[in-house]
């Protein structure tokens, strides 16, 4: 909440507190504060509510509510694969299951190697090994430019391994169906760190909201709450900040007693230094070569965002520029957030750390979804397809990730009239696509990233059995010039007299500047004994929508075959699948734009916007008179549409005035001038509004009386704010609008 710019003051605060972040529920952060943090977040500008539901309190020692089987770790038959209740998320056992079966499935391919050991294992009382999944290592060419993902080294965030995993198996399994999965195999290395703290994982596979390792050395007394917190741990810039991560064993971000102490951290570093060479100067200051190849990205949850080093301090990296652009590249594609991540949230030890601090590699962090322990829902409609997309770029663009970013894009490749179907010679194919040089996200307020005009687009044909370059062709703009940063492409492929047998389409884009984006792939099918018969598809959807959350079913579209569904929503990132749901909480217009694509490549869409009577949110309206030195405020005029007032906070020039909650006060101010009163009321919804006015305070005792309108409104269209204390635990929602 705040005077100047509450949107942005709360999305900063969400990132802040991160760290604490339980869940994100619709539009509510729910955070876990130590008693030390709840009494910090008073003293800032925030806006802080006490009370109520006290039985909401949060806990890190309680279970997940809905478990009820727990993993059976009785004998290794009985091992379960899959987290009970989240059927989506392999376990340790299962995800190590998967990835040896790849192995042993694709050996010219695949590789799962053992680089170390957890620390359990470490102390021979049962612990895993850490692996990675190598896939597309060269014997002839080690030079490959090389990706390498990290996930679960918070052991509670689920999602992450999962689309680590299901990223690997994307790339096994469309290995010669996919041309773009073919030219990354071709082009790049990809080593996948699966599970990096298991023993943590195991925990919280049984329901804890675990993070750390399960060192036991440290807060031994407290079972619950022993380990190291491993994104802490790392050597780089260990413990080189105040407030960058915790002395204390028992605190969620303990930093272990020394850099690099646990077994996780050793390996991992070990493993990294030998797959990349170091490409930077011992200096703060010394960037690394922007031609620089190599990707080291950390996946995390939750919070939908991407960030970039420094984490230790706001000055921006050697390599910001590059840093930057790609990080705003990812958000473009996934849908979420994109900054430094210091700017928001300090932390030493962490990850990015060894990959950019250290080595100089471009080093991203992903915060994917919206909860540790993510349904598989979301997982499967939003963030496993969006982010699938952004690690195929980042495999992509791992051969030059601090300039590869400066050249266009080729979205929504789509052959119209083939699609996933076999046609015969001589079908004429529609091939579309959008290419664009700004595929960016940034904030509202922050300035554009560079982008030229589009300078030309290449298609390339080839006959993947001849390996033979049937075609290149420059493709021209669908509306007859290349003279914007975003041009549509609509090229009709005569297949005429072309020989059966599977073709490999790629494209690429260059820009005035002269920079090459990266390739984007399709393939096609040429059987002359099929017949090619389709009907086109149409789109409608139903809808039902009830206590802040809509279903919406694409079961009235029409087709003859296999639809796929994309959903827009709004600004929100699209998501997939037949019928989908999501949240609202605003009442307001909800455009809801349905896409279909069937297998031959046709697309129909519709659009309805949905009014729904969500939350109004209260408006606070504040009067006064004064007499003298002494005022009388008065909130009673204050009111909310759809419920009622519930809690209100009186500040006087920004401090909270505990001493005062009711509608109206009289204050006696100890010297004339001009005080600035805040009014924060909170509705039943935890919507709420906040209202500032200047009062001017004189000396003389000659009454005035006067009602004075608020001259500034700090926040226009409200939000909720609650905090719960307990004795060791609060939490607090805040209302969350993001960019
Ligand atoms: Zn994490």
């Amino acid at each position: 909440h705040s005077r100047s710019h509450p949107v942005l003051d709360a999305y900063k605060l969400a990132h802040q507190y991160h760290d604490s972040l339980l869940e994100i529920q619709g539009d509510m952060l729910i955070l876990n504060l130590s008693e030390k943090e709840y009494l910090q977040l008073k003293n800032t500008d925030h806006v802080v509510y006490i009370g109520v539901n006290n039985d909401h309190v949060f806990d890190s020692r309680i279970k997940r509510n809905s478990l009820t089987k727990l993993v059976n770790k009785s004998s290794d038959s009985n091992v379960e694969l899959t987290i009970p209740e989240f059927e989506c998320y392999n376990t340790v056992e299962g995800t190590y299951a998967e990835a040896k079966s790849q192995a042993i499935a694709h050996p010219e391919l695949v590789q799962w190697k053992k680089i170390g050991e957890s620390w359990k294992k470490t102390q021979k009382e049962s612990g895993y090994d850490l692996n990675v999944l190598v896939i597309g290592a060269d014997q002839k060419n080690s030079n490959k430019p090389k990706l390498f993902l990290q996930s679960g080294l918070h052991a509670r965030e689920y999602a992450p391994v999962a689309l680590n995993l299901a990223f690997a198996k994307y790339l096994i399994t469309n290995q010669g169906v996919d041309p773009e999965v073919d030219w990354i195999l071709d082009n790049t290395e990809i080593h996948l760190l699966l599970v990096a703290n298991p023993d943590g994982r195991k925990k919280a596979e049984e329901g804890l909201w675990w993070r750390k390792n399960t060192n036991n050395n440290y807060c031994s007394d407290e079972p619950n709450r022993m380990g190291v917190d491993l994104n802490r741990n790392y050597t780089f810039n260990w413990f080189s900040i105040e407030n960058g991560s915790s002395g204390d064993e028992c605190m969620s971000t303990f930093r272990g007693h020394e850099k690099g102490s646990e077994p996780e951290i050793q390996a991992i570093e070990a493993y990294v230094r030998s797959i990349f060479p170091d490409s930077r100067g011992p200096n703060v200051n010394d960037a690394a070569p922007t031609s620089t190849p190599g990707l080291f990205i950390d996946i995390h949850s939750a919070g939908g965002m991407v960030m970039w080093p420094w984490s230790t301090t706001v000055d921006p990296a050697p390599n910001a520029a590059g840093l930057q652009r790609l990080g705003r590249r990812f958000a473009a594609i996934n849908g979420y957030r994109a900054f430094q991540s210091s700017n928001l949230y300090p932390a030493d030890g962490v990850s990015t750390g060894l990959g950019y601090g250290e080595l100089g590699i471009a080093s991203i962090i992903f915060e994917i979804g919206t909860q540790f322990f993510e349904s598989c829902q979301t997982y499967e409609q939003e963030v496993l397809p969006n982010n699938l997309r952004a690690l195929m770029y980042a495999a992509k663009a791992a051969i030059s990730p601090y300039t590869i970013t400066k050249g266009p894009e080729v979205v929504g490749i789509r052959l119209e009239g083939s699609g996933q179907k076999p046609v015969p010679s001589g079908t004429n194919i529609n091939l579309k696509a959008n290419v664009s040089d700004a595929l960016f996200r940034q904030l509202a307020d922050e300035t554009l990233e560079a982008s030229q005009s589009i300078k030309q687009v290449l298609l390339t044909i080839s006959h993947v059995d001849t390996a033979e370059v049937t075609k290149e062709i420059q493709l021209s703009a669908a509306d007859g010039e290349f003279d914007s940063n975003n041009e549509l492409i609509s090229y009709v492929l005569n297949t005429e007299n072309w020989s059966e047998g599977l073709y490999s389409l790629y494209m690429k884009a260059q820009d005035q500047d002269g920079n090459w984006g990266t390739v984007k792939g399709a393939s096609l099918v040429i059987d002359n004994n099929i017949e090619n018969q389709n009907v086109l598809p149409t789109a409608d959807f139903s809808f039902e929508c009830a206590d802040l959350e809509c279903i919406v079913s694409g079961d009235k579209s029409t087709d003859d075959g296999e639809l796929t569904y994309r959903w827009l929503i709004n600004d929100r990132a699209p998501l997939f699948g037949k019928s989908v749901s999501f949240n609202y909480y605003e009442t307001g217009e909800y455009k809801i734009v349905l896409q279909v694509e069937d297998e031959f490549g046709f697309v129909a869409s519709t659009e309805k916007t949905l009014t729904l009577q969500g939350i109004i949110v209260p408006v606070a309206v504040l009067e006064y008179s004064c007499d003298g030195l002494i005022c009388d405020f008065d909130s009673s005029k204050s009111s909310d549409t759809d419920g009622q007032i519930t809690h209100l906070e009186w500040y006087i020039d920004g401090i909270y005035q505990a001493d005062y909650r009711e509608a109206t006060f009289q204050y006696e101010f100890p010297v004339a001038g001009t005080y600035v009163i805040g009014l924060f009321v909170v509705d039943n919804h935890n919507a709420y509004d906040f209202k500032e006015i200047s009062v001017e305070v004189k000396d003389k005792p000659v009454p005035v009386k006067a009602i004075v309108k608020p001259v500034k409104e700090a926040s226009k269209s409200g939000g909720a704010l609650m905090v719960l204390l307990t004795l060791l635990i609060s939490c607090f929602y805040i209302r969350r609008r993001w960019y």
